[in-house]
Formats: C-alpha cells, structure tokens, sequence
C-alpha cells in the first residue's frame, strides 16, 4: 500500500536529511592526489557542519569538546577534524556545481510528502522566485572570479555574488531553493548583464531539472528583458516581473495611450480592513521595441490603506489578465519579497552568519561556502516544514538565534547517537510535550 502524505511527512527527520547530503557530497570529486590525514568525506561533512549548526568561524572546528567529537562522529560520521585551514585549501579546489542536484533530490522529498501540493495554486502552478545576492565584498582579497567595482577614488570593491531560485506561497511561511547559479566576472560587462547571463545559465540548469513541473516565476524588473521572458515561454513557464516606468518606457506609453482609449479595464474593492485594492489592467503588449514579439500582459496595482497612504506596483505577465484572477496575480506577484525577507534575510540575520566571511580562496571556496549555507537552509527549511517537534521547540524558544543558541550549547556537553534523540533532549531543556 502507498504511504499517506503525512505518514511519509512525520518520518522526514534531521538524520535522513543529513544522510541525503552526505551522499552527494560524497560524489564530488576529491581533488587531492596525494594520500592525506584526513578523508575526503570529514573534509565536506565538517564543512557542511559549520553552517548546519551555524558556527561563527571555521576555526570551531578545532576547539571542539569531547562530546562535540563524539557528536559530529555519530551525526555527521566525521572520524576526523581538520584545521580550518587545511579544509579551506582542499574545497577551494573543488568545483561545487554539482552540490547543486541536492536541490532536486529535496524537491522530490518535498513532492512525496505533500508539501508541494501545499504551494501548488489553484491551475497546479508553482511559484519560483529568483533574485540575487552578494555573499562576499572586499576591498583586499579578491580572486580571478571575482567582479569588480571602481569607485572614482581608485579603490576597488571585489566582491561575488549569486542567484537564488526559490519554491515560494503568498500564504506560506517555508521557502525551499530549488536552484543557484554564481554570477561570475565577465570582462567589460555591467552589472545587470552579468546578473542577466547568470538568470540565462540557471534558466538552462532548472530546465533540465525541473521540466516536469508548472513553474510561474516571479522576478523584479531586472529580468524583465525580452531574451530571458521568451526563454521562460519557450520552456512552456510561465511569469510575473516587475516593470518600471524608467526601464519599460514603450511598455508605460502604451499602457496610457490604451487606458486614454478606454481599453484598459478597471475594477477595485475595498477589503475588511478598509484598505482599497485598484486595478487597471490590460492583454497581449509588446514589451518593448526590440522584443515587440514578447506579448505581455500589463497589471497596474494601487493599495490604498484605511490612513491613506497608498503603494504602487506594476507586472508584466503572462498569465491572460481578468477581473476573476487580477488579484491573485497582484498577491502572487508581491510574494517574490519572500526570496528577500524569507530568504536573505534569514540567512543574513538568523545564525547563519551569511555576511561573515568563512573565506575566499582562489578558485572554488566562496562558492563552495555560499553553497554551504544555502544546503544548511533548505535542509532546516524541510525540517521546519515537516517536524512537529522542532516548530513547537522554536514556540516554546520563541526565535530561532535562541534555538540554536542551546542547539550548540547541548551538542558541547550532552552525546547523542541521532538527531531524533537530540530534539528529544531539546525539548526537555524548553519543557516542550512530547507527543
Ligand atoms: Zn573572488
């Protein structure tokens, strides 16, 4: 008989989670060719370790406790640690492009359990959001891969940055990458194209990944260029990108000749809390001279709250607009801030410690971490999603630093032989029921 949703849901659980990394891990390619200390495995596990448990510096690895050991040994069958300078030399070397095919494999997990159909809209769609972030800038070290910034005072600002594709919900509060692609330096490029040839690679990788699936990507006004919008379409996906008066001027002028015409249709609503919702919207525009063969579908949003203060927004999609999905479009648009907010943010204020720098390297180790972390993410993204446990230790702990706080603290003193038996003992510490 096939297993419920919520009977495979309740037996997702940290060590399976952990058992699905090691084993990709282990796939990547040992770089070194002289026989070492130290294996392979301990090197990537170790590192994977920092992020999990959130350390503030790779140099934890060398000031572990005796049950620390004995931990990371029945956690992460870590036999033996490294110093962090040795593990920073070796994963420099090592390409981490394919760390990536664990965003799949967590997809997967996340369709068994039912967990995608939760983020599934009602035509079967699923929101990705993509956007980009800079995990590393400084002024002295830099590498080949690194871009550059001149300021007109001659210092340079080397830095590297990412795209993120996440599973996004308007109404929930996990998000799950699904992909990463490094923006890497190309000689006399700007910035936006740099980011834009980066969406083009990782259009590419999530097409071999994720054909199978109704994608509706939601994106700001930096993708929404006619080469990437016509891939989108060519891929049978769908999207939602901002559009701005600046960069889409074509696009405005139209819009306004028709809305003079009167062919743009209108309709608005106030809702229960006295915030007025205003929608002006129209079919099939081009979207700009040089791609007039990319037809899109324009919505203007005005949100005028009970105080008076309103808010603009306007997407090019598409979808085919109407009075019936108008609003849905508007919230399934504004959910791209959740990459920002549910995303970034975390990482950034939440323990990962996103904007410390676990190191650069020359070739691979900027990436490598950053990849890191993301992994670390979407692992405890799962978790969070799946494990009654965890959300009612993280209630009774009220924020996740805190969590983690007594996370490592318990990993310092107490050994467990499974992450089971740790969340255990976790819940003890907060006087959490088990059920
Ligand atoms: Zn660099």
């Amino acid at each position: 008989m096939r297993k419920r949703y919520d009977q495979i849901r309740s037996e997702v659980n940290l060590d399976q989670l952990i058992d699905l990394v090691r084993g990709k891990l282990l796939e990547l390619p040992d770089p070194r060719s002289r026989s070492v200390d130290y294996t392979f495995h301990d090197l990537v596990m170790s590192a994977f370790a920092v992020y999990h448990f959130k350390y503030p510096s790779l140099n934890r690895l060398e000031e572990q406790t005796t049950a620390e050991r004995e931990n990371l040994h029945q956690l992460f069958k870590i036999g033996k640690l490294c110093s962090d300078a040795h593990l920073r030399s070796c994963v420099d070397q090592v390409d981490p492009s394919d760390l990536r095919e664990l965003y799949p494999s967590c997809f997967q997990l996340l369709k068994r359990s039912g967990v995608l159909r939760e983020y599934a809209l009602a035509d079967k769609q699923l929101i990705c959001s993509v956007d980009g972030v800079e995990h590393f800038s400084s002024q002295k070290v830099h590498c080949p891969h690194c871009q550059e910034r001149h300021h007109r005072n001659g210092q340079i600002t080397y830095s590297h940055s990412m795209l993120c594709a996440a599973l996004v919900h308007p109404d929930q509060r996990e998000v799950f990458i699904m992909g990463s692609e490094p923006i890497k330096k190309q000689d006399g490029s700007q910035k936006n194209d740099c980011e834009r040839n980066a969406a083009h690679r990782l259009l590419d990788w999530m097409s071999d990944h994720y054909k199978d699936y109704n994608l509706l990507f939601v994106e700001d006004a930096l993708y929404a260029n006619g080469p990437h919008l016509r891939r989108i379409r060519e891929l049978n996906w769908n999207f939602i990108v901002n559009i701005k008066p600046g960069s889409h001027e074509l696009l405005f002028k139209l819009f306004d000749t028709r809305k003079a015409q009167g062919s743009v249709r209108f309709c608005q609503w106030m809702d229960k809390q006295g915030t007025t919702h205003r929608f002006w919207y129209d079919n099939d525009l081009p979207l700009n001279e040089a791609c007039a063969d990319v037809r899109v579908n324009v919505l203007m949003y005005e949100e005028e709250l009970k105080n008076g203060s309103i808010q603009r927004f306007s997407w090019a999609t598409s979808i085919p607009l109407s009075r019936r999905n108008v609003e849905q479009i508007m919230r399934q648009g504004r959910s791209r801030w959740k990459i920002e907010n549910e995303t970034f943010n975390t990482l950034k204020n939440q323990g990962y410690n996103f904007e410390h720098n676990f190191g650069h390297g020359s070739n691979h180790l900027a990436t490598f971490m950053a990849y890191m972390m993301l992994l670390a993410f979407l692992v405890d993204q799962i978790f969070q999603r799946c494990n009654q446990l965890f959300n009612r230790i993280w209630k009774a702990a009220k924020t996740k630093v805190k969590m983690w706080e007594i996370t490592r603290s318990l990993f310092m003193v107490r050994v467990v032989y499974s992450f089971k038996e740790f969340y255990i003992i976790l819940a003890q510490q907060f006087s959490v029921q088990l059920e």
